[in-house]
């Protein structure tokens, strides 16, 4: 039997060393330590552990929503390489025999590079005879089960995979880790499904209907030409646009938007009634975490998100430092909040933040 020992993290290609960083630190947080291996433009990360029985740890109690780079995360064993093309299933079929006890869904996944998207038309058609091949042998249900573990193969090329799983507690719930969102043809910018994405990921949908309701007063620093305010007033809200560039009319003529051409590090609400603050300024990260501090300590927002650009080297010790340090300030000040951040799918270089303020 083939011992899973090893964690794959699907990535943002390029960004496979902070991925490969991040899950290093992380585990070894957990006192589990192994070694991250990675190439280049591969779009995951694998990290082996040196204790086998780790990985199994790592799946279960490293809380997948806190990783910042990782879109996905799963156990599996060594690659499965030269599959014979006249049975790929059964070499398969004995990784998975007893080491999962039944799943509830199956995903055939490829990286996100050009070469995987090479993959999707024979990933889409092996599903189908895997698929039925796994019901027979009682490895997966017979309908789908979220109770249930999700088997993951991640194939590298026709005849090369990895065979693992993930539990449903502690993933994605995406197919590839990438959430489908149609870019509305009317909105202004292609951004707007940055904000559409970072509310699909970080807030949960049983509470849209109290934080993203109609009515909330919302600030967007850097909003021209309009892309993520474009989203808050399709939610019916109103919103503050901040930015010396234009923005888009139609918008404008919704009378839910008031546009000021000033500096979004300056700008300061007249009323203490703002429930959303954005910001998507291209600026250094220290700043923009210096001024979302300072919104949160001065009790001008209820919850924000904003947008970490990363130009430069160390990428993920860069957002790292910078959450400490809100955190750290926060914190002295006794404000409680809760504090996420992910690459989305639609960010590029850099990434996204979500603090919410709680009370009592
Ligand atoms: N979120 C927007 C959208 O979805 O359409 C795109 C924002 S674009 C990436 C960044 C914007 O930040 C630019 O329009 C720029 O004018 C604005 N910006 C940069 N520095 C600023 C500042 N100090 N004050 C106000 N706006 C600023």
């Amino acid at each position: 039997m083939q011992k899973l020992n090893k964690i794959i993290l699907y990535c943002r290609s390029g960004f496979e060393k902070e991925c490969a960083a991040e899950i290093t630190d992380r585990a070894a947080q957990k006192n589990i330590f192994g070694f991250a291996k990675v190439k280049d433009n591969e779009g995951y990360a694998i990290f082996e552990c040196y204790q086998s029985e780790d990985a199994q740890i790592l799946i279960k109690e490293l809380a997948f929503r806190t990783l910042i780079f990782a879109r996905q995360m799963f156990i599996v064993g060594d690659m499965l390489a030269n599959l014979p093309t006249e049975d790929r299933i059964s070499p398969i079929i004995d990784v998975l025999t007893g080491c999962i006890d039944k799943a509830g869904d199956l995903r055939v996944e490829i990286p996100d590079t050009n070469e995987g998207k090479e993959l999707t038309g024979f990933c889409r058609k092996f599903t189908v005879p895997l698929r039925q091949a796994l019901r027979n042998k009682q490895i997966l249900s017979k309908i789908h089960d979220a109770s249930k573990p999700v088997i993951h193969l991640f194939f590298i090329n026709n005849n090369s995979c990895y065979v693992g799983y993930s539990y449903n507690q502690n993933n994605s719930p995406f197919y590839m880790g990438i959430p489908r969102l149609r870019f509305p043809n009317d909105a202004p910018s292609r951004s707007t499904l940055k904000l559409e994405e970072a509310f699909h990921i970080f807030i949960p949908y049983e509470e849209w209907d109290e934080r993203l309701k109609s009515g909330l007063n919302a600030v967007d620093l850097g909003a021209s030409p309009g892309g993520w305010t474009y989203q808050l007033v399709k939610r019916s809200m109103i919103v503050y646009a901040i930015d010396n560039g234009t923005m888009n009319s139609k918008l404008m003529e919704t009378g839910q938007v008031k546009h000021y051409r000033e500096d979004g590090f300056k700008f300061e609400p007249k009323k203490h009634n703002i429930y959303w603050l954005v910001c998507d300024m291209v600026e250094k990260p220290s700043k923009v975490t210096e001024l979302i501090t300072k919104w949160l300590i001065s009790g001008w927002c209820r919850e924000a998100i904003f947008n970490l650009k990363l130009p430069m080297k160390k990428r993920y010790e860069e957002v790292k430092q910078n959450l400490q340090l809100l955190n750290e300030k926060l914190n002295n000040k006794h404000i409680n909040v809760q504090i996420q951040a992910k690459q989305l799918y639609h960010d590029r270089e850099e990434v996204t933040v979500h603090v919410q303020r709680i009370w009592g």
